[in-house]
Parts: structure tokens; sequence; C-alpha cells
């Protein structure tokens, strides 16, 4: 069975969509600013989906493209005037930076309350602990993967195992898995027999960024398989992290790529912003 991330992100920013006309209603509007440093078409790509995705919602969205150039205390100067606009609920710095530029740095400048990417370490935190505050998008749109995709699947008690550690995807995603109940397993390059580890899961998920590293050899008939990785194979065609044929004919389950979990990590980067506005009412 396919799980289908375009049509699960479509429901959700039509569900926000909604929600958010009943909010302007009230008078009350959601606005989202995008910081790019520099001219990485890949960013540029991605930048531009974000501020597609706030209009087909409805918010508005602020756009700060810098030259590359840029210094680290001008951008830190831009965060902490878009900190300080009442008129602004989420702030979201593009990475990855110029190298002159350090991403921590600028990461915890960002008020906490407007950190719609959920890199803060204060929300990295709440996340620990179990409290409420702004989760990573990508491994937040994964949960909503599996819960919207499969709405019988019961993620309790499953033996879960997580290929990669990132701050972004893997560490997030095996704490989100670890609230839903999962039994989880977190590999990486350093771990020793990965095909064993991977082979008693009945979730995989991989976020390694190498093109067919997963192989059925790693995968349990019946698993959920899902992959995050974006890469590109020989021919120059976008693929994930998992080898598509061979694994799907045995899951029991699995996310394509593209059209997977990359269209979850905006919808997700939306309902955060949606958050991100409610928040500063109450
Ligand atoms: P990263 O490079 O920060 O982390 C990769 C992880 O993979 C590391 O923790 C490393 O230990 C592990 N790893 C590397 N080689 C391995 C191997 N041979 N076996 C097992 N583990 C290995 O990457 P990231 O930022 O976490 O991203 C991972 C992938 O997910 C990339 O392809 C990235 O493009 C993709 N990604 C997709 C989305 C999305 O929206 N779909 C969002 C973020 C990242």
């Amino acid at each position: 069975m396919l799980i289908d991330g375009k049509a699960i992100s479509q429901q959700i920013k039509d569900e926000l969509k909604e929600k958010t006309a009943a909010l302007k209603e009230k008078g009350i509007e959601v606005t989202l600013a995008v910081i790019l440093v520099g001219e990485d078409p890949a960013s540029q790509v991605y930048v531009r989906n974000k501020k597609k995705a706030c209009e087909y919602i409805g918010y508005n969205s602020l756009s700060y493209e810098l030259p590359a150039d840029t210094t680290q205390e001008k951008l830190l100067e831009l965060i902490e005037e878009l900190n300080n606009r009442k008129d602004v609920n989420g702030i979201l710095v593009q990475m990855p930076l110029p190298s002159h530029i350090d991403e921590k740095t600028v990461i915890n400048a960002i008020d906490p309350k407007k950190d719609v990417d959920g890199f803060h370490p204060m929300n990295v935190g709440a996340l620990v602990v179990g409290d409420k505050g702004f989760v990573s998008c990508t491994p937040a749109g994964v949960i909503q993967l599996i819960k919207r995709g499969l709405p019988d699947y019961d993620i309790s008690g499953k033996e879960c195992v997580i290929i990669g550690r990132s701050n972004i995807v893997g560490k997030p995603m095996s704490l989100l898995m670890l609230r839903e109940n999962a039994t989880v397993t977190i590999a990486h390059s350093r771990t020793k027999d990965l095909e064993k580890v991977c082979k008693r899961a009945d979730i995989i998920i991989a976020a390694v960024g190498k093109a067919g590293v997963i192989t059925k050899d790693h995968v349990k008939e019946g698993a959920v398989v899902i992959d995050v990785g974006i890469n590109r194979n020989a021919e120059g065609k976008l693929c994930g992290d998992v080898c598509f044929d061979e694994v799907s004919a045995i899951a029991g389950a699995i996310t394509p790529v593209p059209g997977g979990v990359g269209p979850m990590t905006i919808a997700m980067l939306m309902n955060n912003c949606y958050e991100a506005a409610l928040n500063e009412m109450s």
C-alpha cells in the first residue's frame, strides 16, 4: 500500500485554510516571515513553495531575500526586529546559511514562540520532557502520514527503527515515536549490522540521505516503511533512501519519493504558523 503524502498534505492545508478564514472573521491574521540569505537554488525553491503555501491557506508572508555576504550581525538585527513585531507570528530562516554565519547562533536568536521550524533548544527541550512546543516539521509530518494514511494502524508497542540521528529529523523523530509509545531504536553511520537492526522493525523510518541504503534485506515482510531521504540517482532522478521497487513488494505500506514525506514538511510548517497565531491569542 502506498501512503500518499501529496493527498494528506493537501487535506491538512485545506483544514488550515478553513480554520484561518474563521480566524480572519475574528480579526486575527497569521503572518510568516521567511529569511533567505544567498542564492542557493534549492533554498530558493523551498522558500517559493513556502510562500505559495501561505498564499493558498490565507496567511500573510513577509519575504527577506538578503545577499550572500550579509553579516551575521545584520541577520541577527533583522531577527530581533521580527521578534519584536506583534504582527509577525512565525519566523523561518532558510538553512543552510553561508559558512560565515553560525547556524546555532541564528537559531538561538529566534523567539521560541515564533520558532515555527521547531529548531530552538527551548522547543527541542519541550519535546524531550513532553511539554507543549513547536516540533520540527519533517518528523511531525511523518507522524501525520502514518496516522492519516493508515488510520487503523496502532503505533503503540511497535518496534520502530529510525535510521539517521540528525537534530532536524532523526532525533526529534525518535522522541515523537516514543511519545506514540513505540519501542524506538536509532541507527546511524556507526551502527553495526544495519540489516539485522532494521529487520526487526515494524516501522522503518529512513533519514540518511543516501540513495538505495535500505534494500529488501533490511525490511521485514509487512513493515511500514517511511522514506525521508531526498537524493538524486545515477540518472539524476529524485529518489529516497529506500530501493522502492524491491521494498514495496514486501512492505505493508510505503511512502514514495517524491510525493511522500516532502509535501508533509510544508504542511506541518503551515500548521505550526497557525498554532503560533493561536498561542498569541491565549
Ligand atoms: P544528515 O546528513 O544531517 O544526517 C544523516 C544521518 O544518517 C546521520 O545521522 C548519519 O549518522 C546517518 N547515516 C549516514 N550514513 C549512514 C549509513 N550508511 N547507515 C546508517 N546511517 C547512516 O541528514 P538529515 O538532515 O537528517 O537528512 C536526511 C535525509 O532526509 C536527506 O536526504 C535530506 O535531504 C532528507 N530530508 C528530507 C526532508 C523532507 O522534507 N522530506 C526534510 C529534511 C531532510
